[in-house]
């Protein structure tokens, strides 16, 4: 069986499916790899995707779900980089600049533009003279589009946008666009791109040894299947260490963690009702303390973010504190006082850890959010720090460092990075500029099978060109869904999401596939037996393995809900 056939434009993706598994760890021991990455987070997914485009053969493993770590967390937002504009660090302003510019162009699906309010204040830190000036050099540096630089809003205009808005001292706001996405989906849509194009990944694998030759030069990993527990043993010519938060502990694992170390930071964001929280327009604004905090409306759900405090605990499970919950409470009701929100009003939360790189006698929110690669003396190559935002460009700095290390051992030339201009898994709709006509044929489409104009614009947004998949399963579905007593849309995507994106456990689905249990969390309350029955009987769980997926499940639910 030649399973490395791997079908670009519409077969069943059968290497990033859950039903085959062992195959991919077969694949995975029995391919001579150039490159292993260790980590499936948007940082291990970048640098998959940029080293298989060149040609390389890769591997990419992660120990939870892909993106169960920051990239799941974030604030969800593909930005310029305002912030380092403040810190005066102009070249990386320019950089994440025209990288957010690339990122949308790549998947429209997953990320669009947000115009963003910067409102200024009687004393506040910005005053209109300040903001202008920083957004007009943000729009230079960062290359922003004619239609897309900023504007200068009055009192009146900045009230009209938002009405809620804390009325005192207002004297106008600065208006510039930033982009918004789906950290999650576009993790998975970057790694499904790297598996289309040859590169082998597989999640609930966990990397619990290194191996080095003779020469102490690293040469492998020792990984345990975390489904099964069966340990496998997988070489490769490059190891690249991209596990984010756990960068040291594998720096440490390759006795290698000298000189400079990660420092943690919790960053928690809470998840209110429109209902309670109306908001139409996004937000970037003063807290009490100075910090500077987001308010952004996403579908019937407004959520705000973020904190930033020094964190200790458990990498794996960051959760949402008291004192976290009372922090950005009070800073959103001192921005907007008519709303007087509680902590019965949040709907959901969520904690993310962020890898920087620690810098001595600086707090939390001024360390440098830049990323940096470090090469151990056994090779083993780390890469950590860096945003979301800046992905692609991290990944090809990274992947530049490996082809070199080829051409200098092994005379072998590969190209240089392929992925300015290519989509991503979804993407494939000729740039942005082709995104609204797409998503209109989609619809008309979508009604023509039964599917709401609601459901279908969800859907449009979530998998991309691959909604014709959802489509057709959504058809083939209609009697099994009536035998499996599971709502029609439901089993159509989570079908998808078990044969083509890897899901495995229910938290998969309901956290990183669809957004949900962030998002959406009537939604889970609603589907969660029927998904879980299905899933049992598809995937063949033992009775223990769905207590403990259940368990699972109702722990991220309670961690979320703050129950
Ligand atoms: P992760 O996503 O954490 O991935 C690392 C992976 O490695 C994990 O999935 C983990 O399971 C795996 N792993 C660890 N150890 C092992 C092992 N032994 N074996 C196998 N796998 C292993 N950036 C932006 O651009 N825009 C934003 O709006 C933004 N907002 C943010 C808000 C918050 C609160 C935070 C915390 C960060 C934010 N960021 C933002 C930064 C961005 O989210 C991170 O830079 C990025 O997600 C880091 O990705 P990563 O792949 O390096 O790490």
């Amino acid at each position: 069986m030649n399973i490395k056939c791997l079908n670009d434009h519409g077969g069943m993706n059968i290497m990033f499916s859950s039903k085959n598994r062992d195959e991919v760890f077969a694949q995975l021991k029995s391919e001579s790899l150039d490159v292993l990455v260790i980590g499936g987070g948007i940082t291990g997914a970048g640098i998959a995707l940029d080293a298989v485009t060149r040609g390389m053969r890769v591997g990419l493993i992660d120990m939870q779900d892909f993106a169960a770590g920051t990239s799941s967390r974030s604030t969800k937002l593909i930005h310029g980089g305002l912030r380092y504009l403040k810190q005066l660090d102009f070249k990386v302003v320019s950089e994440v600049g025209k990288e957010r510019e690339i990122v949308y162009e790549n998947g429209p699906h997953v990320t669009s533009p947000e115009w963003m309010m910067l409102p200024f204040y009687k004393a506040g830190t910005f005053g209109p003279l300040m903001t202008n000036v920083g957004l007009l050099m943000y729009d230079f540096l960062a290359g922003v589009k004619k239609d897309e630089r900023r504007v200068m809003l009055s009192r009146e205009e900045t009230m009209k946008k938002a009405p809620l808005i804390k009325k005192d001292g207002l004297k106008g706001a600065g208006y510039y666009v930033e982009y918004k996405t789906d950290d999650a989906r576009l993790t998975i849509e970057v790694l499904k791109k790297a598996v289309e194009h040859g590169a082998y990944a597989i999640n609930y694998a966990k990397c619990t040894h290194l191996l080095y030759d003779d020469a102490n030069t690293i040469s492998g990993v020792k990984v345990t299947d975390q489904i099964t527990g069966i340990t496998h043993c997988i070489e490769a010519k490059k190891i690249i260490n991209a596990t984010g938060p756990w960068v040291d502990q594998l720096r440490e694992m390759d006795r290698s963690k000298h000189g400079k170390s990660l420092y943690l930071t919790k960053g928690v964001h809470l998840v209110f009702s429109q209902k309670d929280f109306p908001l139409s327009q996004a937000i970037y604004f003063d807290a009490h303390d100075g910090r500077m905090v987001f308010a952004i409306p996403r579908g019937e759900q407004t959520y705000v973010g973020t904190t930033d405090t020094t964190y200790t605990g458990d990498i794996k499970h960051p959760t949402t504190s008291e004192e976290d919950v009372l922090y950005l409470l009070k800073a959103v009701n001192s921005m907007f006082p008519s709303l007087s929100l509680t902590k019965q009003h949040v709907q959901s939360s969520y904690a993310g850890i962020r890898p920087l790189i620690a810098e001595e006698g600086k707090d939390p929110s001024e360390i440098s959010r830049k990323d940096e690669i470090f090469i151990s003396t056994s090779g083993l190559i780390s890469i950590t720090g860096g945003k979301l935002t800046g992905y692609r460009k991290m990944a090809e700095n990274v992947v530049d460092v490996v082809a070199k290390q080829f051409k200098r051992e092994d005379g072998i030339l590969y190209s240089s990075s392929q992925t300015k201009y290519l989509s991503i898994a979804g993407g494939e709709v000729g740039g942005s500029k082709n995104f609204e006509s797409f998503q209109r044929g989609m619809i008309n489409k979508g009604l023509a099978y039964g599917l709401s104009e609601k459901d279908t614009t969800s859907l449009v947004k979530r998998y991309g060109t691959n909604i014709e998949k959802i489509f057709v399963l959504y058809d083939e579905s209609r009697n099994e869904a009536v035998e499996e007593n599971i709502d029609l849309l439901v089993l159509a995507e989570l079908k998808y999401g078990i044969q083509h994106e890897c899901v495995y456990k229910p938290i998969d689905f309901f956290i990183r596939r669809t957004g949900a249990l962030f998002f959406n969390i009537d939604w889970v309350y609603k589907h969660k037996h029927d998904v879980i029955r299905y899933m049992k009987k598809y995937l063949r769980w033992t009775e223990k393995q769905m207590k403990q997926y259940i368990d699972e499940l109702d722990t991220c639910i309670k961690e979320a809900t703050l129950a």
